[in-house]
């Protein structure tokens, strides 16, 4: 039997690194149904989120905000308290992640699992696990890097996983739309600053679950995207919302068939908030024919969901 031609196989190794946190990023940029899809769930601690703590982390080391020895203290709907305890476990901080009740299990028991504590207060939305995080932080020794407003979030989207995607859409690619599901809103604008500086005019669309359109309709309800949608209108949104040219929304039962399909039929093994995002850009894609290069992300991958959404 013919040998298959290698080749095709092999890529050039990566170069040796120090530790993992040099693994988080150079995710690669998909084609699904025509759009293109940027695959974060394949960062280290499984999330997009890995961007954000890494960069926070290193550039509070920098301004002297954080020193050996001190705490991080996180509130979380789950993938930041994952991703940040992720690196405190790397750096030797010690990490305090403040979460609400009733997320998927897996979300508690990673953050564990890298030694961080994990407080539980609230239901499902994130309102009094950042009122509780922020008070700790106010604590000597403490660091809370304040995610929901903290503008080096922005920060990082827009150059890293900014000048990535940039780098790997085709040279003539004029990027038409970016969808971003709403949690800190960081992606969004980042990302959204990014694509526009390709393209003034590339649409920047915000998603909510239906169930809990907090931006759009003012409504905060229970729905089953974790890590978007939180129960309040993050700063990072409320200051820049004027980037933002419109909002879509998808309810929670048709992003997790979505997710479901995303598996069998694509062997994408990511989070319901991946299907949300797909689901979304294919109905703008729908809607606007002439729009040809639409951007999204899968955010976070399916072994968080395992026990809760694809138990059967
Ligand atoms: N999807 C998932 C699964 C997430 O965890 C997050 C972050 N909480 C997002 C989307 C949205 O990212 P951002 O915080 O940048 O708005």
């Amino acid at each position: 039997m013919a040998t298959l031609a290698l080749e095709a196989f092999q890529r050039q190794p990566g170069e040796i690194t120090g530790s993992i946190l040099e693994a988080i990023g150079n995710t690669p940029l998909v084609v699904v149904d025509g759009i293109y899809c940027k695959f974060e769930f394949l960062n280290p601690s499984g999330s997009i989120k890995a961007r954000i703590a890494h960069y926070i982390i290193s550039r509070a080391e920098r301004e002297g905000l954080l020193n050996p020895g001190d705490t991080i203290v996180e509130a979380s709907s789950g993938n930041t308290g994952n991703a940040l305890a992720m690196v405190a476990a790397v750096k030797g901080y010690r990490m305090q992640v403040v979460m609400p009740n009733g997320m998927s299990s897996a979300r508690v028991a990673i953050s564990k699992a890298h030694g961080a504590e994990v407080t539980l207060t609230g239901n499902f939305h994130v309102n009094d696990a950042l009122a509780l995080a922020e008070e700790l932080g106010q604590q000597p020794g403490y660091f809370c890097p304040r995610q929901f407003a903290n503008e080096w979030n922005i920060e990082e989207n827009r150059h890293w996983l900014g000048d990535e995607v940039l780098r790997q859409l085709p040279a003539e690619a004029r990027p038409d739309a970016l969808i971003s599901g709403v949690g800190t809103g960081g992606t969004l604008i980042g990302l959204g600053q990014a694509l526009r500086a390709r393209n003034p005019r590339c649409q920047i669309i915000g998603l909510e679950p239906r169930e809990s359109c907090t931006i759009a309709c003012d409504e905060v309800g229970h729905h089953r995207i974790e890590g978007i949608s939180d129960g309040f209108i993050p700063d990072i949104v409320r200051n820049h919302r004027d980037e933002v040219n419109g909002l879509v929304s998808v309810d929670s039962d048709a992003a997790i068939t979505e997710m479901r399909r995303l598996a069998r039929d694509h062997g994408i093994f990511a989070g319901p908030s991946s299907g949300a995002h797909l689901l979304a850009a294919r109905r703008l894609r729908e809607e606007n024919p002439d729009m040809e290069t639409v951007i999204t992300l899968f955010c976070d991958e399916g072994e968080k969901y395992l026990t809760e959404y694809y138990a059967d």
